[in-house]
């Protein structure tokens, strides 16, 4: 039986988490399962899989929770302190599926602990990379990625040398605004940036990947997760999304991983690694696909590519401050208090008023995090005067 714990239980990631877990009887036990503040959502899961403690970040959600489990023998807490302590609770294998900066302190707290951690939250990765490839080195966890590309990329590579890889190509939806003019895009609504053409996400990840800041964050989660050097890391657009990344060695041969757009596909090889599971996933018809296309992306009309870009080579604090600017403006879009556009605008201009030292420990990535996020407010105000 493998101790598995979900970070983020109630979002896109951490349902079909459960559903895999569900329909494998016997071989799961679940010992945490977390939430932000959908105590409801959270108390039916973690019946349903018969968890050991239930956490809501939002103290404000822990009356409910509590009453929903009043009798189950399920343990409930709330807070941040208690994410961290579940963190610590015990399992072989967690699920990192908090989106945001939010997941940061329960992530490191598992790495720390030295089991597994399945990573689907990269904005953790992007703002504290190289302190959390520190901390899994040292504890001795296994970091294995949930990202479909970068899931792609650990199965290409198989446990190849990275100096053997000559590129590794990160392939992008293009997501929905792929075709349309940045006159069209100016005009866009949140419920037209989360209509993604091919996977269903929660909304931050959905609108990054209609600016796709999403390319530009997983630009520098994979430059962490496989150290090859930015130079070697591109990016192609592949609208059908069946390729997931591909990674080409020095013999030009190049590996490609291939599947249904369904997360359940990653998050499966992640749960049951190194073996393998069934899903109920479809299974590819190429006859039926038919073609595949490739396309270079253009930094024009999505320019957080290119930040992203400078952010990861300028490292240091830059990406922590280029991932919350792309937070507070992403909820603000999703609010609809700014336009499309602004989110790469308003990403920018906080790389430029803000830059900080080389964050040492998790308490200054956080400190920085804070900061942007004030500059980034204060940059949307002036906007709106
Ligand atoms: P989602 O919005 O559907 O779910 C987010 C989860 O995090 C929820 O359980 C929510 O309760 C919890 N949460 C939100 N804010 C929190 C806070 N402040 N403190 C504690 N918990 C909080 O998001 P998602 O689409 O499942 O994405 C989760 C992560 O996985 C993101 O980092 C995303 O980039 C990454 N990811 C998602 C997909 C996908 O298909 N959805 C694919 C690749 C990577
Ligand atoms: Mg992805």
């Amino acid at each position: 039986m493998r101790r598995v714990s979900i970070f983020g239980a109630t979002g896109s990631v951490g349902v079909s988490t459960l559903d895999l877990i569900g329909r494998e009887q016997g071989r799961y036990e679940v010992v945490a399962l977390t939430a932000n503040r959908d105590a409801q959502g959270l108390a039916a899961a973690a019946l349903a899989c018969g968890a050991q403690m239930a956490v809501v970040a939002d103290p404000a959600s822990y009356p409910a929770l509590r009453d929903a489990l009043a009798g189950s023998g399920i343990s409930a807490a709330a807070g941040e302190d208690a994410l961290v302590e579940a963190a610590r609770a015990g399992a072989d294998w967690t699920m990192a599926s908090i989106v945001g900066c939010a997941g940061l302190r329960p992530t490191m707290a598992a790495l720390e602990a030295g089991g597994t951690v399945a990573l689907a939250n990269k904005e953790s990765l992007v703002s504290a990379g190289d302190l959390m490839m520190r901390t899994a080195t040292a504890s001795g966890a296994t970091l294995l990625p949930v990202d479909s590309e970068h899931n792609a990329i650990f199965q290409c590579l198989a446990g190849s040398a990275l100096d053997e890889v000559a590129r590794i190509i990160l392939t992008a939806s293009g997501g929905p605004f792929r075709t349309r003019s940045q006159a069209e895009m100016a005009e866009m609504t949140p419920a037209q940036a989360v209509a993604h053409p091919n996977w269903s996400m929660g909304a931050k990840i959905s609108v990054d990947s209609a600016t796709m800041m999403n390319k530009g964050l997983e630009l520098i989660e994979a430059a962490h997760l496989f150290p090859v050097g930015l130079d070697r890391i591109e990016i192609l657009v592949h609208p059908q999304s069946v390729i997931h990344s591909m990674v080409e060695y020095r013999d030009c041969s190049t590996l490609a991983q291939l599947g249904s757009p369904d997360m359940r596909i990653p998050i499966a090889h992640a749960l049951a690694w190194p073996d393998r599971i069934a899903t109920p996933c479809q299974k590819l018809d190429l006859a039926r696909i038919g073609r595949l296309d490739f396309e270079a992306p253009d930094e024009q009309r999505f320019p957080a590519i290119r930040l992203a870009r400078a952010a990861a080579s300028a490292g240091g604090a830059a990406p922590a401050v280029l991932n919350a600017a792309n937070e507070v403006a992403v909820a603000a879009f999703l609010n609809c208090g700014i336009g499309f556009l602004d989110i790469a605008m308003i990403v920018e201009d906080v790389l430029n008023r803000y830059s900080a030292p080389t964050p040492l420990s998790i308490d200054d990535v956080l400190a920085v995090d804070a900061e942007a996020r004030a500059v980034a407010g204060d940059v949307m105000e002036r906007m709106t005067v």
